[in-house]
């Protein structure tokens, strides 16, 4: 898919599946704005990386939870690389725990990032994407929002849900104005955030387990879900919109009937 002239912005593409949207979306020629929270060095060492290959890139520091902050970032992006045309939320906290023994507070914490920041963001773009017709917003829930058994996802899988709900009522507010939101729901991803929480034995088993449950038999790569995350912002898929692509490699552990 081309897309060259568009400026794309990915939230939290300084590590993890973030850093693996922004290296496929500059590979198909968009020019990528790489935010980032506290990982300045590999947020610029991604935008260094496209620049080198001929591509466009800035690195851009905000806290996407804050919505006094996120119109700036828009602007910053927008007189360095133009405006941009397609956004992708992709950036996210954990913080396990199940049913009891779990600090509330931390919800609102999860909820800020996971669940505000869609909203802060999908504002900001709105008005210049409406202005030119066009926009591609791709979100990130997870595959703990459709109910997996994995423990310890309780409270994360409801934001998930929420980014589920906010995509949908999002794409039908937008879709007059020629721009699509999606969501893509991952499986269980080899990042930093897999492992998040858990001690360092626990690492491995969880690896396999994840594997067990997954029809491919392997747990997911960062690059599976930049894949389908380019197939949702391409020109071409202006037809696909309030959807939800799963990309968990057929995950066989649902909570109830799958
Ligand atoms: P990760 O490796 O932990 O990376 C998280 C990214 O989010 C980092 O780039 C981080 O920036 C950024 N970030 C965190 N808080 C931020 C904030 N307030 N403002 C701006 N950026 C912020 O996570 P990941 O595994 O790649 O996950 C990416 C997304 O996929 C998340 O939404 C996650 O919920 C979802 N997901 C992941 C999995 C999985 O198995 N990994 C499964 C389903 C869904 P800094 O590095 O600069 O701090």
């Amino acid at each position: 898919m081309d897309l060259a002239g568009y400026t794309a912005l990915v939230t939290g593409g300084s590590r993890g599946i973030g850093r693996a949207i922004v290296k496929k979306l500059a590979a198909n020629g968009a020019a990528v704005a790489v935010n980032y929270l506290t990982h300045a060095a590999e947020a610029e060492a991604a935008a260094e990386e496209i620049r080198a290959c001929g591509g466009r890139a800035m690195a851009v520091q905000a806290d996407v939870g804050d919505g006094d902050v996120v119109p700036a970032m828009f602007e910053r992006i927008a007189s360095q690389l133009g405006p941009v045309d397609i956004l992708v939320n992709n950036a996210g906290i954990i913080y396990l725990g199940d049913l009891e023994g779990f600090d509330l507070a931390k919800w609102n914490l999860m909820r800020r990032i996971n669940v505000d920041a869609v909203a802060h963001t999908v504002r900001a773009a709105a008005p210049a994407m409406k202005a030119r017709g066009f926009g591609r917003i791709v979100n990130l829930s997870s595959i703990a929002a459709h109910g997996t058994t994995f423990p310890g996802n309780t409270y994360y899988a409801a934001t998930k849900a929420e980014v589920v709900v906010l995509t949908r009522r999002f794409a039908r507010d937008l879709g007059a104005f020629g721009i699509t939101v999606n969501a893509v729901a991952p499986g269980f991803i080899a990042t930093d955030m897999a492992a998040e929480g858990r001690a360092p034995e626990e690492k491995q088993a969880l690896f396999d387990r994840c594997a067990r449950v997954a029809i491919a038999g392997r747990v997911g790569r960062a690059e599976d879900v930049a894949h389908a995350v380019a197939f949702l912002v391409s020109p071409d898929s202006g037809f696909i919109t309030a959807q939800v692509l799963t990309v968990d490699g057929g995950r066989m552990d649902y909570l109830a009937h799958p």
